[in-house]
């Protein structure tokens, strides 16, 4: 079932197979006609992660590169609308050679070159696949065909894992299975055979459920997995693990019986619960409102680094998701910013709370409040700067005034005409890019090193006619594209702020549990020399 936690599952599975010594890969597939997750507006699917060859996809795959702490291609990654396309694309060259070309079998098929392709560009010895959406909708269909057909042709090298949810009414204080087992009879009429169910729940399941959820799912009850609610994603390959989870798994698979050697993750669970001081930081964004819910993921891999760098420093993070739109309407104001240690504004698109954030930029500077700025975040300090420091008026980005005197942040000429022949999926300025430090500055000082690469999702970037008037100003490029064209890093000098940093890029994404990233530990730093 969607929404239940397949992503992490699958992440903590593909932990637990890696931390036996398994070389091991993951792929998400979802069923929608994009063709990739660029499109969507992330209030409604949520963070659009990028991988280093630019392929924007679904936040799951920033889970599997977080858990597996290995960087995944754009292989790893599809959507009905890519495996369409791929097939289309090859009836026009008549690869098909005259062929009727079907839904059954050619798209299965396509998916399933996908996925061996996938499994040898890895070497994987074990290829984690997870199918999106939920059992029984029209969409996943041809995907558990595809599954089907390689059990059919493979069936010893083939394990079928549900993800079922398995309620405890309110009204009954009891947890009942009969979901469970109409997804596994819904599975059945796919052709497929659940191996192990993974019983997502509040509460770990009990050994009288287990039994018959086996019975009749068609299982034995040592394969029904208990997959508790718990405080922390983190702590879900180390629950897997009691309940033997990797050694199920290998034993299906007929591979060989070997220990989880789980150190490292278990040493960084143990920092994520026992962090002693605790640090505050406010995320500045506008992607929140879902109804009247409020939506994180949005942010998660920001999130995710947030806490990754935390960790790493012992500390206890406390973060805050603050709307810029009410610091518009004055809803909030802005001196509830001194509540938090640090300010930190994530990537962003279009016109609205982008005077809130502006404002939010300017607060932070002239208060000495640690401020990081991710993407758009890092536009927003450029623009604040323009305007109240060279004292360029009015100056934007021409995202939001095209006619704006001062245009600090500007289209690329290739992207102009992108945008005007409406060419914009999959064209902004994507993926892993090289960017050379300056010395002696807080970027440097945070990677020690001369050269770094970065993931990129922008179509934007700083106008370079106004480099030298925002230098002169004060504001120091300490990264900048290897031909020195376009600006990377944007920070002020310590002298007059602890840490006033942005990012063009999105170093988010490359943010893991196990290797905190170099700039977000720079801002947690930053904060904790500030509020000693
Ligand atoms: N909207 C900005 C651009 O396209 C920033 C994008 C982002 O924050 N990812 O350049």
């Amino acid at each position: 079932m969607s929404g239940i936690g397949k992503g992490v599952s699958i992440s903590s599975i593909g932990l637990i197979l890696k931390s036996k010594g398994f070389r091991v890969t993951a792929l998400k597939i979802d069923p929608y006609i994009n063709i990739d997750a660029g499109t969507m507006n992330p209030t409604e699917h949520g963070e659009v992660f990028v991988l280093d060859d630019g392929y924007e996809t679904d936040q799951d795959m920033g889970n599997y590169e977080r858990f597996l702490d290995q960087s995944l291609p754009e292989i790893n990654y599809m959507t009905t609308g890519r495996v369409y396309q791929e097939v289309i694309r090859r009836e026009r060259n008549l690869e098909y050679k005259g062929k009727n070309v079907e839904v059954v079998p050619d798209i299965p098929l396509e998916v399933i070159r996908r996925i061996e392709l996938a499994a040898k560009q890895a070497r994987a010895e074990v290829t984690l696949v997870e199918i999106g959406g939920t059992i029984g909708e029209y969409q996943n269909i041809i995907f558990l065909e595809a599954a089907r057909m390689m059990k059919q042709k493979s069936p010893d090298d083939v394990a079928v894992v549900m993800v079922s949810y398995v309620p405890i009414p309110g009204s009954i204080g009891e947890m009942k299975t009969k979901p469970t087992q109409y997804a596994a009879r819904t599975l059945n009429s796919a052709g497929l055979q659940a191996d192990v169910i993974l019983a997502r729940a509040s509460l770990p399941i009990d050994a009288k459920r287990k039994e018959k959820i086996a019975t009749f799912c068609n299982t034995r009850p040592d394969h029904v997995i208990s997959a508790p609610d718990v405080e922390s994603i983190y702590d879900i390959p180390i629950n897997f693990e009691k309940d033997g989870l990797g050694n199920i798994l290998t034993d299906i698979l007929g591979l060989p019986k070997r220990k989880t050697n789980f150190k490292d993750w278990i040493a960084f669970v143990r920092k994520s619960k026992n962090g002693n001081r605790e640090v505050r930081i406010a995320v500045v964004g506008k992607y929140f409102d879902s109804g009247s819910f409020v939506l994180s993921d949005v942010y998660i891999s920001v999130l995710e680094a947030l806490k990754s760098a935390a960790y790493g420093l012992n500390l206890k993070l406390k973060i805050a998701y603050l709307n810029s739109k009410d610091f518009e309407s004055g809803k909030l104001k802005l001196a509830v910013l001194k509540r938090y240690g640090g300010v930190l504004i994530p990537g962003g698109f279009g016109a609205t709370g982008v005077e809130g954030k502006i404002k939010v930029v300017e607060f932070v500077r002239k208060n000495k409040i640690p401020y990081f700025g991710l993407c758009y975040g890092m536009q927003m300090a450029v623009i604040e700067y323009a305007r109240n420091v060279v004292g360029l008026k009015g100056a934007n980005t021409t995202e939001i005034n095209k006619k704006t005197t001062y245009p600090v942040i500007d289209v690329m000429p290739d992207q102009k005409e992108k945008i005007e022949n409406n060419k914009l999926g999959g064209t902004m300025r994507l993926g892993a890019y090289p960017a050379i430090l300056k010395r002696g500055t807080l970027a440097h000082e945070a990677y020690k090193t001369n050269k770094i690469s970065e993931r990129h999702r922008h179509r934007y970037e700083v106008n370079p006619e106004y480099v030298e008037k925002l230098q002169e100003a004060g504001m120091i490029f300490s990264g900048m594209s290897p031909d020195g064209r376009l600006c990377e890093i944007a920070e002020l000098p310590r002298s007059v702020h602890p840490f006033f940093l942005g990012t063009q890029f999105h170093p988010e994404f490359k943010a893991r549990p196990l290797a905190p990233h170099p700039l977000f530990t720079a801002f947690m730093r930053a904060i904790m020399k500030q509020s000693k």
